[in-house]
């Protein structure tokens, strides 16, 4: 390791690489962070810092970095086969993790077209969907239906379907209109309201709309559970019950976005088993690496998949990607489900869980804190009269206490990777609580 590098990295990325969901010029006061190295739960910068990586590094990390069972897979795949194309070949990384990920539904989505991020996961959907229906004849059901709040990645298709302010301003006359329903938000209860009872509300709009014009709505995509990017929005699983629902009511694809809330993140393998339903298509991406490679899939349905079952190359699915089922990313995503299997990791979650959920309870009552929630492993809350530039201060004031955190607006949250130790979670919540207080007083 290199001492006294620190400054000298931090100005050469900043002259020569551009950083994803930063205004630039920010970094004249917001620090940069050179990472050198992870191990587990930790990042260290090249003075020996080191950061708890309370947010998985941008939610896809799950089993810490570095972690010896993904590296040994890894390194057992690298010197087998790193790549070849999946258009006229097959290998066997691929066919073991479409075989896995269906018997995780138990067969019902028992197709997997792969891609690496998760936008085009989303755009795939989104063209299989309109392709399925156009090949069944009924050419004219082309919109898409999203919910308020929503995101689902970047891409100009996948900004159609995401509904935040920013972004639809910036490039709403590139996007193709969608529709946008109420948001089931939890946190939209009116006196004397239930999450069941917003559930029920917001069901309803989408009833409304399906019965207006659900003969030209292909889908509707939703992020079951927790909607992460507009802020951890949780809302109650009867909503996906009702929606499923009116779905096969009024011949509507149901896309459920697992990006984030899948591979065990809110308490079960895929988020939408605690509501007893499957969707037409489920795409998953960010965790089921490990958040080692950039892999990303759509499970589809045996019905979907026969809808393009041809002689026909035009009634075939249309969408090439030149890495698409690449057999390092499927190795490590089969290492992956291996450590689920053999950690019995969606139990000792909920251990692990418990002890985050006690151990913030100073948080939770804090008088500048309100909608302390959480599901599976993700915690949230929203600060009460943030102060200006509160997300970015937070970031700061979180890197000086070993955090590694960046809320979103005044929601702060956390998405730590499974691997916790009782020692780290205590730290987490102690650490949250002071970085919490310097920022709220100023
Ligand atoms: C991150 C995310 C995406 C986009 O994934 P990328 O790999 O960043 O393109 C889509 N949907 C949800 C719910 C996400 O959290």
């Amino acid at each position: 390791m290199e001492l006294n590098k620190q400054s000298d990295w931090v100005a050469r990325s900043l002259r020569s690489v551009w950083h994803p969901c930063t205004q630039m010029q920010h970094h004249e006061t917001v620090p940069l962070i050179p990472v050198s190295r992870g191990k587990g739960a930790w990042l260290y910068d090249h003075e020996g810092r080191r950061y708890l990586d309370a947010i998985s590094s941008w939610w896809v990390n799950l089993f810490g970095h570095a972690n010896p069972r993904i590296n040994a897979a890894l390194k057992d795949q690298l010197d087998t086969l790193e790549h070849a194309m999946l258009a006229g070949f097959t290998h066997e990384p691929v066919i073991e993790l479409s075989e896995k990920l269906s018997a995780l539904t138990g067969h019902v989505l028992g197709h997997s077209f792969y891609a690496s991020d998760g936008a085009s996961a989303v755009e795939i959907a989104l063209k299989m969907s309109f392709h399925s229906w156009r090949n069944n004849g009924h050419a004219d059901k082309q919109e898409f239906v999203c919910l308020k709040g929503s995101y689902h990645g970047e891409t100009i298709g996948a900004l159609a379907v995401t509904d935040v302010a920013l972004f639809k301003d910036a490039y709403g006359p590139l996007l193709r209109a969608s529709q946008t329903v109420m948001s089931p938000d939890a946190r939209l209860a009116a006196e004397g309201e239930t999450a069941q009872d917003v559930a029920r509300r917001a069901a309803a709009d989408v009833e409304r709309l399906f019965i207006e014009r659900g003969d030209k709505i292909a889908a509707i995509i939703i992020e079951p559970l927790v909607q992460c990017a507009t802020g951890m929005a949780m809302h109650d699983p009867l909503y996906l019950q009702l929606v499923r629902a009116l779905c096969d009511q009024h011949n509507v694809h149901l896309i459920l976005d697992e990006i984030a809330v899948g591979c065990g993140r809110t308490g079960t393998f895929f988020a939408c088993e605690q509501a007893g339903v499957w969707p037409d298509f489920l795409c998953l991406s960010k965790g089921i690496s490990g958040g080692y490679l950039p892999l990303s899939l759509v499970m589809t349905r045996d019905e979907i998949y026969q809808a393009f079952y041809s002689s026909d190359v035009t009634r075939g699915f249309l969408h090439s990607h030149s890495y698409t089922g690449n057999p390092l990313a499927c190795r490590a995503a089969l290492a992956t489900l291996q450590i689920f299997e053999q950690d019995d990791v969606l139990n000792t979650n909920k251990v692990k869980a418990a002890r985050l959920t006690q151990a913030l309870q100073p948080l939770a009552q804090h008088e500048q804190v309100r909608n302390f929630r959480q599901r599976g492993m993700i915690w949230a809350f929203d600060a009460i009269d943030a102060p200006k530039d509160f997300s970015r201060r937070f970031f700061a004031t979180a890197t000086e206490h070993e955090l590694l955190m960046r809320p979103i607006g005044s929601t702060v949250y956390m998405m730590p990777p499974y691997i916790l130790s009782d020692e780290e979670i205590d730290g987490l919540a102690a650490n949250t609580l002071a970085v919490f207080n310097k920022v709220m007083a100023g």
